[in-house]
């Protein structure tokens, strides 16, 4: 069973008298900026001047400035850049401003664990990772509440830097709903096995190919698009709010008994055999080394997949049937 911190187990004390310097006020750096400030603690944001973000933090009271100017005023620094560049802003604007005592901390384990920042020894270096996207962090903590988080140490020459990584997790609120001990590794590692294997590598390939099936077997691409994509949210909203058992105890038997007994032989052991691969190639690093050679190449292999991903038949029938949804939101 995995180790959980709630609110009684993490004390603010320990970010008393420290000034938190968010880096970056996207996605999850405006959510946690703001719910550190009205927990009390002191904080300051960096992202690029002027830019949306910037204008952001202004609107919303946050002191904002550049990053080098945050990182010599901060004592803990929360990395909240995009995971591609938080490397070469590391190494020109933070890493000269740390300072003994200081703490470096991420909500993703990546660059950490497959050492494209390596933090110098006398900082700690911590992860609290909320496991919602910044809009929710931050209703959820308007409402008293709060969303589950990740937590874990990489280094600790303070001896104190899971007393900080919990304060820093209760001034967000994540320890408000329950806070899960990790390590970096463990993080990392499934994250990209999730992302890769079920949630967007699985399931868009599932669905192109059940499509492709019923196209190819001469249905209309119309009814193909309803039965292999459009439902799926349906059952994906039952799985997410009450597991395997509401999703089938919600379908007709027909799709229970169909299911149960056809599911096994999509997912077969080739599939199983696949998902194993794809692991290996996590922990081994391989998989890291790829997406940063890749990232130095300026992205040639994923604009390359995405231009086909694209121009897939099931994206323009999609779009056709999407405008007679109402209810959809029009970008
Ligand atoms: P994001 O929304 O892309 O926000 C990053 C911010 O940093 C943006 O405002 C961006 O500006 C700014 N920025 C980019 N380059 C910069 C630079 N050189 N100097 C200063 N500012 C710069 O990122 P995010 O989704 O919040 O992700 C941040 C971290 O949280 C990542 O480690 C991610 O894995 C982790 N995380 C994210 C989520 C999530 O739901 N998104 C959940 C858990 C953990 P521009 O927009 O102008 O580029
Ligand atoms: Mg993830």
């Amino acid at each position: 069973m995995a180790k959980i911190y709630y609110d009684a187990d993490a004390d603010l004390k320990y970010l008393e008298g420290k000034k938190i310097a968010v880096i970056g006020y996207g996605n999850q750096g405006h959510a946690q900026a703001q719910n550190l400030r009205d927990s009390g603690m002191d904080v300051v944001a960096a992202d690029i001047k002027g830019s949306r973000a910037w204008k952001q933090a202004e609107k919303d009271g946050v002191p904002i400035t550049t990053v080098p100017e945050a990182c010599k005023q901060g004592d803990v620094i929360q990395v909240l850049l995009p995971d591609e560049f938080q490397p070469m802003v590391y190494k020109e604007h933070i890493l000269p401003y740390l300072e003994e005592g200081n703490a470096l901390c991420f909500s993703h384990g990546f660059n950490i664990h497959y050492h494209q920042i390596v933090p110098p020894e006398y900082v700690d270096v911590f992860m609290v990772a909320p496991k919602a996207p910044g809009h929710m962090v931050r209703t959820m903590f308007v409402d008293g509440l709060g969303v589950p988080a990740l937590v874990a140490v990489h280094q600790n020459p303070s001896g104190k830097a899971m007393e900080t990584a919990l304060a820093y997790a209760k001034g967000i609120g994540c320890t408000r709903a329950g806070v899960i001990e990790t390590t970096f590794r463990e993080e990392t590692e499934t994250d990209l096995f999730g992302e890769q294997v079920d949630l967007c590598g699985g399931v868009t390939e599932m669905i192109k190919a059940a499509f492709e099936t019923l196209v190819e077997a001469g249905y209309q691409p119309e009814i193909a698009y309803f039965e292999t994509l459009h439902e799926l949210k349906l059952i994906v909203d039952l799985i997410h709010e009450g597991g395997l058992a509401r999703m089938w105890q919600s379908v007709s038997n027909t799709a229970e008994y169909g299911g149960l007994t056809v599911g096994k032989r999509i997912i077969n052991e080739q599939s199983r055999a696949a998902m194993w691969e794809a692991l290996e190639r996590i922990q081994s690093g391989e998989f890291a080394r790829e997406w940063v050679l890749e990232t130095q190449a300026n992205k040639p292999v994923l604009k390359a997949l995405e231009k086909q991903e694209f121009e897939h038949p099931i994206e323009e029938v999609g779009a056709r049937l999407r405008a007679m949804m109402p209810w959809l939101k029009k970008e």
